[in-house]
């Protein structure tokens, strides 16, 4: 996306913040977020030394009572009003029926089910094992329900964004993931808009190319958003995908934009833009969260994280909205990957599954773009 590599535009709003601050602000944002989930944060129980813990060990450190309905394959705990079941040979546990992704597979040992010890802390939105920037933001929190999609495949036209050193233009690969991307989706079941279906940018200025983009989506009224780019670094050395969102900092203009496009009173509006804004912003992490997962286990290159940035496509997005960087251009490996459509249509299967996922998930959840006009 970004790059000294480039030819032509930037993300003229981009600008990377200092990593203490990004690390203060996602510390303030967790510690909220938990605060307004669970009402109080309580200190941490001591946590079981091993990797794996027993089902028993498990209920006896973070108080659970083990549901009679337990066998060797297959472990239910109980606390209040949630019930966690976790299956031998998966690494889902189900929490009240919501799947949640735990670190490893649970595994039957000698007749104990052995599960792995920090399921609770990431069931409780404690910990993440991916230690992305908003790893205490609890995921069953998210309601999600992804029926229609605008698949946003960067640059275009006269803008080819990065260039590989063979030759590649970020554009076409971009182009072509997009494309697979959204084949993939309608055959899933799931409704899609394109911001571009050729070589083709959508205004010759950059600045209004990417407006073009924002208003397409608002039209739209899709359930997400996804920009697709590949990235470029000076450093050739570099490789992987990272999965962007947008800066929480850039909130009050963001809610103004979301009441903007609300019907009823100015009061009604801003006060229902601050809820969607919420909710979307959990959406927008949720995506992200589960994008990192598959990518990283379909793909298998190196996960660079969920990060924040201002790219004003994300940042103006009425709805969740994620941006991938599917991998570097400027890297050798990483150009060969792109350049190959087994590859491209890996990435297109591996979104496709995340979005589904977080779809099966929230499928109960009201469509966010339902309220807008
Ligand atoms: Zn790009």
């Amino acid at each position: 996306m970004n790059s000294t590599l480039k030819r032509g535009w930037s993300w003229s709003t981009w600008s990377p913040l200092p990593a203490p601050c990004l690390r203060n602000q996602a510390a303030v944002l967790a510690a909220l977020v938990v605060f307004v989930v669970s009402g109080c944060v309580s200190p941490p129980p001591t946590k079981p030394r091993g990797r794996f813990a027993t089902l028993r060990e498990l209920a006896e450190v973070y108080n659970y009572v083990i549901d009679d309905t337990s066998t060797q394959n297959v472990g239910v705990l109980a606390k209040g009003g949630r019930k966690v079941v976790f299956t031998a040979g998966s690494d889902i546990a189900l929490v009240n029926g919501t799947p949640v992704r735990l670190e490893a597979m649970c595994v039957p040992v000698r007749g104990d089910l052995m599960i792995p010890s920090r399921s609770i802390d990431i069931i409780e939105g404690r910990w993440s094992p991916d230690g992305d920037a908003m790893a205490n933001v609890p995921v069953e929190t998210v309601p999600l329900s992804i029926r229609k999609v605008v698949i946003d495949p960067g640059h275009g036209g006269k803008d080819p964004g990065a260039i590989a050193a063979n030759g590649l233009y970020e554009k076409t690969v971009n182009l072509d993931m997009g494309l697979r991307l959204r084949d993939a989706l309608v055959r899933s079941g799931i409704e899609v808009v394109m911001t571009r279906v050729t070589d083709t940018h959508l205004s010759a200025d950059k600045s209004t190319d990417l407006d073009k983009r924002v208003a397409l989506t608002a039209s739209a009224k899709p359930d997400l958003f996804l920009s697709i780019h590949a990235d470029a670094s000076t450093d050739r050395s570099v490789s992987g995908f990272s999965v962007y969102m947008a800066r929480d900092e850039d909130r009050s203009a963001r809610v103004a934009e979301i009441a903007r496009c609300l019907e009823g009173s100015y009061s009604a509006r801003t006060t229902q833009a601050q809820s969607v804004y919420d909710t979307n912003r959990r959406a927008s992490l949720a995506i992200a969260r589960e994008l990192q997962t598959v990518l990283k286990t379909r793909l298998g290159t190196d996960c660079r994280g969920i990060k924040e940035h201002g790219a004003r496509v994300v940042k103006w997005a009425i709805c969740p909205a994620v941006l991938v960087e599917v991998d570097f251009i400027s890297n050798y490996s990483g150009a060969a990957r792109l350049g190959s459509a087994e590859f491209r249509q890996k990435v297109a299967d591996a979104v496709t599954e995340a979005v589904l996922m977080c779809s099966r998930r929230g499928s109960s959840a009201p469509k966010v773009s339902a309220a807008m006009r």
